[in-house]
């Protein structure tokens, strides 16, 4: 068993126009660093279109419809300031969601002991029937619905360490108190939701949000004294993990000032987590991340700590 790698060309094909941080470029940084000699041993997967069942899960209707059927033929058409559409924005979302989908099919059934889903547009801003900030579909929970459905589990923990608050997936799991979400991140900052009194249906959203300019020393004592605890209070029977690298100090987006280490570090944590409580079954999806050459280093961190856990 080892680590699998699930990405699709098409996610290249989502173009968001010229100077949008949310570019090609970022996937091919992170396919490039995953190129080394350390990565040969990934099991590479082609991610499939998810389908209207398992988006259907979370989404309305009217969103997954609104996105498939209003692509235009050439040119960009845009659903707010910074969310586009272009003629492959279509089967981009479609295979970043299928990605997360196979993911867990892989680690559910055995077959992986974890995975990273290399794949864009990002998903944790997007709402059941809105997209928003650079998302489309909601690819992490759309993953995390077809765990609970097709493979029955209960418990999921979905931790979003990207530095802008993944409103969507809280939104879509406010009352679903067999999902667990928390997130570090930014505050205040896009999109402004987050705050540490949010805490869903049970007590099943974790708020963490770091001031502006945070370091290391603050991400890792909320990781330690608060995420984990909870983590463990909570016993998953699937990790799974928004990773977005934008919390990173060299990131265009946002302030926090996390290095290279911390995100070895935080993955670390987490596949701890998920040797605890479920036979290391952990499911990883990229989010943000806007610095390239940070981006791929991180990601490059974050595969090669989910190689060896
Ligand atoms: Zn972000």
């Amino acid at each position: 068993m080892s680590t699998a790698l699930i990405s699709h060309a098409a996610c290249l094909a989502h173009d968001t126009g010229l100077g949008h941080p949310e570019c090609p470029d970022r996937l091919r940084a992170v396919m490039q660093a995953l190129e080394g000699e350390e990565f040969q041993f990934l099991a590479r997967h082609d991610a499939p279109r998810a389908t209207g069942e398992q988006l259907l899960r979370v989404h309305t209707k009217g969103l997954v419809d609104g996105i498939l059927d209003s692509l235009p033929e050439e040119g960009l058409r845009y659903i707010d300031s910074d969310t586009v559409l272009s003629p492959g924005s279509g089967e981009a979302a479609l295979r970043a969601a299928g990605a997360v989908c196979l993911a867990v099919d892989l680690v559910m059934t055995g077959k992986a002991i974890n995975a990273f889903c290399a794949v864009r547009p990002p998903g944790h801003h997007a709402e059941a029937d809105r997209a928003m900030g650079f998302c489309l579909f909601n690819n992490i929970a759309v993953g995390a619905a077809h765990a609970r459905a097709a493979h029955g589990i209960e418990r999921v923990a979905i931790i979003d360490f990207d530095v802008h608050h993944g409103n969507g997936t809280q939104a879509i799991f406010w009352d679903e108190p067999g999902v667990f979400y928390a997130s570090t991140h930014e505050f205040p900052c896009y999109p402004g939701t987050g705050r540490e009194e949010e805490t869903g249906v049970a007590g099943n959203i974790l708020n963490l949000p770091m001031a502006p300019y945070s370091k290391a020393d603050v991400f890792r004592a909320l990781v330690s004294d608060r995420l984990i605890p909870a983590l463990d209070a909570f016993r998953p029977e699937l990790v799974m993990i928004s990773a977005g690298f934008d919390a990173h100090l060299f990131d265009p987006l946002a302030t926090v000032r996390l290095e290279n280490a911390d995100f070895a570090w935080v993955t670390q944590q987490l596949a701890a987590v998920a040797e605890r409580h479920c036979k290391r079954r952990l499911v990883s999806s990229l989010e943000g991340g806007y610095d390239l050459g940070a981006l791929g280093q991180c990601a490059a961190i974050h595969v090669r700590e989910l190689m060896l856990a």
